[in-house]
């Protein structure tokens, strides 16, 4: 039989497709360009040097099987990465890569000289300032340990991991973490810094808030000593920036950071940055500071489903030596789904309250506190409720949803609105079918899992839940 390589590739992903989750399946494979079968190895070109290096972490050995599968335990796969060539405006080129090695870019005439002579003054006010001296601001309690991991940060939480095990020497450089208030986008930043310097004591870490950064620059403005500012911040090995947002329409700052990012980053050494949105979404942004940004890997925090809330709670309740009913560690994740600092929050007023109170925490003690803490605790959305929102944004009538239909667009309705019951509600998959004429628990299963796909697949349709989901959450409070 005869191959090619668009016959091997697509055999390949159909392997692929089966033993990973669907997304990971879109955000690493889709992507990718078969291009090349010779002598039984097979290239494939990546769209960066990221790219290749995440597939090389997470996925070698399943490609390897899959093609081996395809071609025979001789078969070998190389990468082809396509390289940005923006300096001259060429077209994208691609190099091969069978053979990787992280070189950094090295290049010591960067566009301002590190001068290790000068004695440099340190606006962290540390003086006789020695490059292992710089205190790296950082808190302890921030590391990976007290870090929980779930969906809604793997992507971060393991490429700031990577980083810390190889500060300079991976392509996620910046990481740029970003996400809401409260997320963990701190406490992530700190946790690759600590890690670092638990593992190489040696190298310099920074952790400043930008705000910090831009005072810092100010004053060295007035007290003329710009250039010890520069020079400062370019013996650090690994800088954690973080809340860059507040760069905006600072452009004389923006400027400085420019150029301390290039000198670092010419150098092979880390950028760690924190943001509350997207790169793509800051404004008052100069644009070839943002062009840099995209240079690494953007990696966003969300709001931690409940799994992940009740395991944050336990782990804060076993650090602290705290012990709490089930029931009343299960209430607090299920009600205080805004951020995690709001978790945290509302722990601490429970055992204030229990102790002031000198009151065992039950359920009912619960109740009360977090009641006052989230003012509208007590009014859970209903399915009516949910039906209703569902049905007026889709211009269907609210009968459709529990008749027989089988049209298209009452179906995506009935649908969503047993998932958003499932996920708003606290009743039972019984009780939700029953609501919708009766079908039982089975089909609310089968249309939570049909909204996910969809939601996956269709971008459209992610966009129109999240718009109803912010209606509903607006009337929870
Ligand atoms: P942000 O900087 O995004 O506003 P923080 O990093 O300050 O948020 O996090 C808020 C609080 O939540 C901190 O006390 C932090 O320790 C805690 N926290 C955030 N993410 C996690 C997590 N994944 N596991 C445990 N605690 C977390
Ligand atoms: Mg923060």
């Amino acid at each position: 039989m005869k191959h090619t390589f668009e016959s091997v590739w697509s055999n390949s992903l159909k392997i692929i497709k089966d033993n990973i989750s669907l997304q990971s399946f879109k955000t690493w494979f889709e992507p990718i360009k078969p291009v090349e079968l010779k002598d039984n190895v097979l290239t494939i070109q990546v769209p960066s040097q990221f790219f290749y290096e995440w597939l090389e972490e997470h996925y070698v050995s399943l490609l390897r099987k899959t093609i081996k599968r395809e071609l025979g335990n001789d078969a070998r796969l190389e990468y082809r990465i396509v390289v940005e060539n923006s300096s001259n405006g060429n077209a994208p080129s691609t190099v091969n890569i069978p053979n990787y090695n992280t070189g950094n870019n090295k290049n010591p005439e960067g566009s301002m000289p590190l001068n290790l002579n000068k004695n440099i003054k340190n606006p962290f006010i540390i003086p006789g300032l020695k490059k292992v001296n710089i205190d790296s601001q950082l808190n302890p309690i921030y590391n990976f340990d007290s870090f929980v991991e779930g969906d809604c940060n793997r992507l971060g939480r393991s490429a700031g991991f990577a980083v810390s095990q190889k500060p300079g020497g991976t392509a996620f450089n910046p990481l740029v973490v970003y996400g809401g208030v409260g997320l963990g986008k701190t406490h992530l930043a700190q946790a690759i810094g600590n890690e670092v310097k638990n593992k190489f004591p040696n190298k310099t870490v920074l952790y400043v808030s930008s705000e910090k950064f831009t005072n810092q620059f100010i004053d060295s403005l007035k007290n003329n000593a710009v250039n010890d500012f520069i020079h400062f911040y370019q013996l650090v090995d690994v800088l954690i920036v973080d809340d860059i947002q507040f760069f905006a329409n600072k452009d004389r700052t923006q400027d400085i950071f420019f150029h301390i990012f290039n000198h670092l980053h010419q150098n092979g050494k880390q950028l760690i940055l924190t943001s509350d949105r997207p790169p793509r979404d800051l404004e008052g942004m100069e644009e070839r500071l943002l062009s840099r940004f995209k240079w690494g890997l953007s990696a966003d925090l969300q709001v931690p489903d409940f799994e992940t809330r009740i395991a944050i709670l336990e782990k804060k309740m076993y650090a602290d030596g705290i012990e709490l009913p089930r029931d009343v560690v299960e209430f607090v994740a299920y009600n205080i789904n805004t951020n995690i600092r709001e978790l945290e929050g509302a722990l601490i007023s429970l055992l204030a309250q229990a102790s002031l109170n000198k009151k065992e925490i039950d359920i009912d003690l619960a109740k009360k506190i977090i009641k006052n803490f989230v003012k509208s605790i007590s009014r859970e959305v209903s399915i009516d409720y949910i039906q209703k929102v569902v049905c007026e944004y889709f211009s269907i009538q609210n009968d459709k949803l529990k008749e027989k239909t089988r049209k298209r667009s009452v179906v995506q309705a009935r649908q969503l609105s047993m998932f958003l019951s499932k996920m708003y509600t606290k009743n039972s998959l019984k009780v939700i079918g029953k609501y919708f004429g009766g079908r039982d628990h089975s089909t609310v299963i089968h249309s939570c899992q049909a909204v996910q796909n969809l939601m996956d697949t269709d971008d459209i349709f992610k966009d129109n839940v999240s718009d109803i989901q912010k209606k509903i959450q607006m009337s929870i409070g």
